[in-house]
Formats: C-alpha cells, sequence, structure tokens
C-alpha cells in the first residue's frame, strides 16, 4: 500500500507535504508531485498538510482521481527507486495523464 497524489497537486505544487515526510519520498515533476510506492511508509503524516487534499491512501483515493494510483506509479518506471527526493530536484517529466491536462486554476 502507498498514499497517492492526485490532481489538486497539478500546476500548484506548494511542497507542504516534502517537509512532513520522514523519508524523503515525495518527488517533484513538471506539474504536481508523486509519491514513490515503494519507498512510501504509509506514515501518513503528508495527508492532512496538503492545503487542497490532493492526497490520498491508495483505497481512499476517490473515484474520478483512481487513475492517479497508476499516474504516480508509472512516473517510476524510469527513474527506478532513486532513495531520495531531495537530490533529484525537479524532475523533468509528468505522467501523461498529468502532461495532458490544461492549465489547472487555483484560487490561492
Ligand atoms: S505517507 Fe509518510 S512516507 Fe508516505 S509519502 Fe506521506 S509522509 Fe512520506
Ligand atoms: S501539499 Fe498537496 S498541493 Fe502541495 S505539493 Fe504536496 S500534494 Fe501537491
Amino acid at each position: 500500500m502507498t498514499y497517492v497524489i492526485a490532481q489538486p497537486c497539478v500546476d500548484l505544487k506548494d511542497r507542504a507535504c516534502v517537509e512532513e515526510c520522514p523519508v524523503d519520498c515525495i518527488y517533484e515533476g513538471k506539474r504536481m508531485l508523486y509519491i514513490h510506492p515503494d519507498e512510501c511508509v504509509d506514515c501518513g503524516a503528508c495527508e492532512p498538510v496538503c492545503p487542497v487534499e490532493a492526497i490520498f491512501y491508495e483505497d481512499d483515493t476517490p473515484e474520478e482521481w483512481k487513475d492517479y494510483y497508476d499516474a504516480n506509479v508509472g512516473f517510476f518506471s524510469e527513474l527506478g527507486s532513486p532513495g531520495g527526493a531531495a537530490k533529484m530536484g525537479v524532475i523533468d517529466a509528468d505522467a501523461p495523464l498529468v502532461a495532458a491536462l490544461p492549465p489547472q486554476e487555483h484560487d490561492e
């Protein structure tokens, strides 16, 4: 099991979750952040700090955003398991479903 980041993060990326993660497994893509499914230890620390409620426990991901499980997992298909997001910086990629979205507007 893992936590999953869904659509509300797209084009927002305020990184509040990154500060909370004890294992540095939340990686930054071009338009959103992605949780590494194998590196995540399911501690849940990231979920309550997200200002737009983009983070869900895998089984609790809303139906409309179920595809984001595969988006998070697929993001790492080429990266493998880097063992830490900080050293990676911003990764010049996004899951195809994210890359295909029109610009997302946020009130903040
Ligand atoms: S659940 Fe814990 S380990 Fe997993 S991404 Fe969130 S803060 Fe990191
Ligand atoms: S806290 Fe939420 S909006 Fe901010 S980067 Fe993390 S998932 Fe994205």
